[in-house]
């Protein structure tokens, strides 16, 4: 037979709930003389784990009793040298990533659909002797003989001709339990399960399209389940065109090619990706990679071209290696975040080189991410991905009151074509759950209901303390002025009259969303240096902490204060001594990553914060940008040009402190003990101890 005798004694364990799934993978497994245990449940795995002891367990991510993750955790507990593989549909993000593979040592990560065959290749090669490494599913060619592949591709065409007559059946028992799950919601989860089923086995069995329709109508389902009172309007049209669309792709290529539908994740195409490399395999391989993801990729070999295209598109995110031909790859990101438009543009670096120096260096150009090079395809998309949602979470958030159904399906249309986030809500007495539950930025309210009216809705609201600022843009067939002005007596922002004009309605709510984007700002930054406010920054410096301690992450903070600011204001004035404050407050905004918080915390001091990032490394990503300040030429009035230079504290959760408070004082602290040493410093936890020694700590302290 063929696989090659260190094989044969090999056990593998195959734990998902899909028969079919099973069948298809355990023939491919069992043809390289595999022992293979089938396993549909979390339980049943377990005893076969205990009673066989299988080389290596493959585990779907979604089983029917629990997730393939806590089923991994609970196996970690009493063993940790079988091999697992973690095979999924649904989990990638990112953290789920790395805890599978550095928490759990899980040794291979795939993503639904495999192919079956490469996928066998893969764990072919785990199971050889050697050391293992954590990767994730690569093009390996076949090693099996050719007759043994003819007999088992003979075999696959079999199961994948059983599978095409079953599937419509399997399509009917989705559409049962999608009518099902209409009628009563509770039954959703059944629906959605199958249409799980579908996503992971019809793509391994050649139905990508149904596949990847089935994944939609899976995500769709998940969000009604989470909300069943606030669902999008047209959801069951879009799960019915999507059913429908999976029928004509199991037909026949010809019938596949009529699907009206966009798979799912087309939405995430708003973007474009730049892709900055001087090495053309490189830009090929991420070329493919991103395509796969539904990405717009624009590619370019050098800063110039970079800039070039930059300048004049919409761009998602840049990726860019740092060692181009001939400049830097860090000048080239600065110079991007320099473009109109593009200050918070998100950033990957990649490099072979993995020094602290790099990573330093790459978070002080404002790099949210940094990737190994060569890289790892999982790495690479999953960071882009993760990327690009950040940024596109950004869009508005708008309810919708209104029981003309019609006309909000008709709203909703309109404001998902730009964007926009919505709910529809036809009850006025499901208006709190929602607004506490979708927190939107926008409220359009209908002004006719049964039993009570728009306007007294609206003053209720605004007596309430929480949606007192709310926007609110009401919805009315009536036009007559007694009404309009009742409204804004009430409280409303704006107003428009059915029937709605697009143009109109497009321009109103934006105007509303706008003002309400800008009125959040105006509270949460300050004006001048364009940072956080001491109040919205304590905020979101609470939850990085909660989470840092969740996730036992590190935190790193710093208190930056101006050296000798009295003098400038006393020596160029005040005005002067305001510029010196925007010029350092435009620096910390560039050269950090989005997700780091930076603040003004009064006067001429500021306070920076890495959510997972360790003191030494904000110590030196920040003596970067404290030297670059120092080397600011700032104007004195008189066209003479002064500089000025600053002082930094640092403290880091959790060595220093677990409260935002200990980790400010310490910081503090420090900042004190670098003005008296001489200003233009940082001081961080190794100097204090070095202080501590020698003694001059204290004295210091005191002085
Ligand atoms: P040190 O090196 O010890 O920090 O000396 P310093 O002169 O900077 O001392 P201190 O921190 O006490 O001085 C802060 C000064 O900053 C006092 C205040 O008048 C000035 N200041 C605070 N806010 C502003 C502002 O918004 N604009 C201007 N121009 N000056 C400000
Ligand atoms: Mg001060
Ligand atoms: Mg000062």
């Amino acid at each position: 037979m063929a696989g090659g005798a260190g094989e044969a004694s090999k056990c593998i364990l195959l734990l998902d709930d899909d028969v079919q799934f099973r069948a298809l993978l355990g023939t491919v497994l069992r043809a390289r003389n595999f022992r293979v245990l089938e396993a549909g449940s979390a339980r049943t795995a377990t005893e076969l784990l205990l009673n066989e002891s299988p080389d290596l367990v493959i585990v779907d991510g979604m089983l029917p009793d629990l997730p393939g993750v806590e089923w991994i955790e609970s196996v970690r507990q009493r063993d940790t040298d079988t091999l697992i593989v973690f095979l999924s549909a649904f989990w990638r993000d990112l953290e789920t990533f790395q805890r599978l593979t550095q928490e759990l040592g899980v040794s291979l990560v795939a993503y639904k659909p495999i192919e079956p065959m490469v996928f066998a290749e893969n764990i072919l090669e785990l199971l050889r002797p050697g050391p293992k490494r954590v990767d994730s599913v690569r093009p390996l060619p076949s090693s099996l003989p050719p007759d043994a592949t003819d007999t088992l591709r003979a075999r696959m065409r079999q199961l994948r001709e059983e599978y095409a007559r079953e599937l419509p059946h399997k399509l009917d028992e989705l559409e049962s339990l999608i009518e099902a799950a209409k009628q009563r919601s509770e039954t959703t989860r059944s629906a959605a399960s199958s249409a799980h089923r579908l996503r992971g086995t019809a793509g391994a069995y050649g139905f990508k399209l149904v596949g990847a329709l089935a994944g939609h109508i899976e995500d769709l389902l998940v969000e009604y389940q989470a909300s069943p009172l606030l669902v999008r309007r047209n959801l069951w049209n879009e799960v019915d065109r999507a059913l429908g669309d999976a029928r004509l792709a199991s037909r026949d290529q010809e019938s596949a090619a009529r699907v009206s539908i966009a798979p799912p994740n087309d939405a995430l195409s708003t973007g474009t990706i730049l892709f900055v490399d001087d090495d053309a395999d490189a830009r090929r391989t991420a070329t493919a990679l991103l395509r796969k993801q539904l990405f717009d990729v624009c590619v370019a070999s050098s800063g110039p071209e970079a800039l070039h295209k930059a300048s004049s598109i919409k761009l998602a995110a840049a990726v860019v290696d740092v060692h181009l031909k001939n400049e830097s790859g860090f000048d080239l990101c600065r110079q991007l975040r320099e473009l109109p438009g593009k200050e918070r543009l998100p950033l990957v670096l990649m490099s072979a080189d993995q020094s602290v120096e790099t990573r330093v260096a790459s978070t002080h150009v404002g790099a949210s991410l940094f990737i190994e090079k060569p890289f790892r395809e999982d790495a690479f998309s999953i960071a882009v991905q993760q990327l690009v949602d950040e940024a596109l979470a950004r869009h508005g958030r708008v309810l919708i009151l209104e029981d003309d159904r019609d006309f909000a399906n008709h709203a909703e249309l309109l404001l998902q074509a730009n964007d926009i986030d919505t709910r529809a809500i036809v009850n006025p007495a499901d208006l709190p759950a929602a607004l506490d539950e979708f927190r939107p930025d926008l409220l359009l309210l209908d002004i006719d209901f049964p039993n009570t009216s728009g306007v007294d809705i609206c003053k209720a609201l605004r007596m309430s303390l929480q949606w007192q600022t709310l926007p609110i843009l009401m919805i009315t067939a009536h036009i007559d002025d007694d009404t309009r002005i009742e409204a804004f007596r009430a409280g409303a922002n704006d107003f428009i009259s059915k029937p709605v004009l697009e143009e109109e309605f497009n321009a109103r709510v934006d105007v509303q969303l706008t003002h309400a984007r800008l009125l959040q700002e105006r509270a949460e930054r300050d004006p001048l240096s364009g940072l956080l406010l001491r109040r919205p920054f304590l905020e979101a410096l609470e939850q990085r902490l909660s989470e840092a301690r969740r996730y036992e992450r590190s935190l790193a903070l710093a208190i930056i204060d101006i050296d000798h600011f009295k003098q400038v204001n006393d020596g160029f004035g005040h005005t002067c001594g305001d510029s010196v404050i925007a010029g350092l407050g435009q620096l910390l905004r560039q050269r950090f990553r989005n997700e780091d918080l930076r603040c003004r915390w009064g006067g001429e001091e500021f306070v920076v914060v890495l959510p997972g990032q360790k003191a030494d490394l904000l110590e030196r990503a920040l003596g970067r940008v404290l030297k670059e300040f120092s080397e600011m030429r700032f104007e004195a009035g008189d066209g003479e040009t002064f500089s000025v230079t600053a002082s930094a504290g640092i403290a880091s959760h959790p060595e220093d402190g677990l409260s935002a408070q200990a980790l400010i004082r310490r910081a503090d602290v420090r900042l004190y003990q670098a003005k008296d040493e001489g200003r233009n410093r940082i001081v961080g936890a190794e100097d204090t101890m070095e202080e501590a020694r020698t003694g001059r700590f204290g004295k210091q302290h005191s002085a």
